[in-house]
């Protein structure tokens, strides 16, 4: 059921029918508008007017019932399934991300050798770092100590998985993008109960990897809550760890990396002397350029909010203070003898008055796109 904006819920209440108990204030409010607002925001409850009609009351318990049951997995160590609330991520954010589980029987000649692969796997992208989410523990020879070795290592375990997922079975590849589709838009739309477990697809035989590969990446954007593998592919699983990361992040908070100096080619005292802002996809770019240029250097990244470089311009997220700021904190003076800094090309307006802030050092102009850095370096008289 959709969401009444605050004008459509003002619409139920005495005041927008001059009935008898208009604006009476018994909610805490002074007005019914005012009521209405909170409540479409949720920041009041319904049951504090006295005069709400039935009929809002009904709309509201639709709309407080959660879309899809969440689940945790795991004894000690938890891993949370389903509560997603919406169907397309940049409507709000999606919520649980995608868990990935290997299944392992403890019964099998390689198990040992399986299971340490699992648990010491861990990737890291973009200041995260990544686990398997579960181990699904099959066989005879499954102890509390084993579960216990495993949840130690951040990773969660089940012996079997629990009757409030839903499998969509891996038939062809469009039936189950068509099920996994279906059943998370009517859990979504509806809010009914039967639409409402976490479902998971289970890779239960071993195929051509760059199917399995595509295969379980459509599935994790569309719509599985868990993805189950018999095989341990620690390629397949890196490429959709990454892929996770950019899906399950809030599309309003952009990635960032830690505001601080970082060091490329272990720069010396020729070393060269860049500055940007925080957002994680300017910091990538421009740390490519850097470690492919046969030169050491020195990157100081200033606290921007993840924005980049034009739009915490136009933000000041970066002005000539957080840049100056930022300078003299990274201690750069005494390192290198050229006492230059060259900042983005399109901080240029900011020169005049960043120099002013840091006499100390020659504020340049650097290139306004990142790849144009390398040509750019060559040029350079120092
Ligand atoms: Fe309006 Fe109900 Fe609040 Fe009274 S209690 S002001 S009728 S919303």
């Amino acid at each position: 059921m959709a969401e009444l904006s605050g004008l459509q819920v003002f619409k139920y209440l005495p005041a927008s029918k001059k009935a008898e108990n208009s604006n009476c204030k018994k909610c805490g409010c002074p007005t019914c508008m005012a009521f209405a607002l909170k409540l479409a925001k949720t920041q009041v409850e319904i049951d504090l007017c006295p005069y709400a009609p039935e009929e809002l009351k009904e709309i509201f318990s639709q709309n407080i019932k959660k879309a899809q049951k969440e689940i945790l997995l795991g004894s000690t160590h938890k891993t949370k399934v389903g509560g997603e609330e919406v169907l397309f991520r940049h409507d709000k954010t999606f919520l649980t991300p995608t868990a990935l589980c290997i299944a392992i029987n403890t019964d099998c000649s390689d198990f040992e050798n399986k299971l340490e692969q699992v648990l010491n796997f861990e990737i890291t992208r973009i200041n995260e770092t990544f686990k398997i989410d579960v181990i699904y523990l099959k066989g005879s020879k499954i102890t509390p100590k084993l579960i216990e070795k495993i949840e130690a290592c951040g990773i969660s375990t089940i012996t079997e998985i629990p009757q409030e997922m839903k499998e969509v079975k891996e038939e062809t590849f469009a039936q189950t993008v068509e099920t996994l589709t279906l059943t998370r838009r009517t859990a979504i739309e509806t809010k009914a109960e039967e639409f409402s477990n976490p479902t998971y697809v289970y890779f239960k035989h071993q195929e051509n990897l760059y199917d399995l590969c595509a295969k379980a990446s459509y599935y994790l954007c569309k719509y599985a809550n868990m993805i189950i593998f018999e095989d341990f592919c620690k390629e397949i699983l890196c490429s959709l760890l990454t892929l996770r990361q950019n899906i399950f992040t809030d599309p309003q908070k952009p990635l960032q990396i830690e505001p601080k100096v970082y060091e490329f080619n272990n720069p010396d005292e020729n070393a060269i002397i860049f500055l940007t802002t925080n957002f994680a996809l300017t910091y990538f770019a421009v740390a490519n350029e850097l470690e492919a240029i046969d030169r050491g250097s020195y990157l100081i990244v200033t606290p921007s909010e993840g924005m980049s470089v034009l739009t915490a311009w136009s933000a000041e997220k970066i002005t000539a203070k957080i840049a100056a700021k930022a300078v003299e904190d990274s201690g750069l003076y005494n390192k290198v003898k050229v006492k230059k800094i060259f900042i983005p090309g399109l901080l240029a307006d900011m020169k005049d008055e960043l120099q002013a802030a840091i006499p100390n050092f020659e504020i340049c102009i650097g290139t306004t796109e990142a790849y144009l850095m390398s040509d750019f370096v060559k040029q350079l008289d120092f």
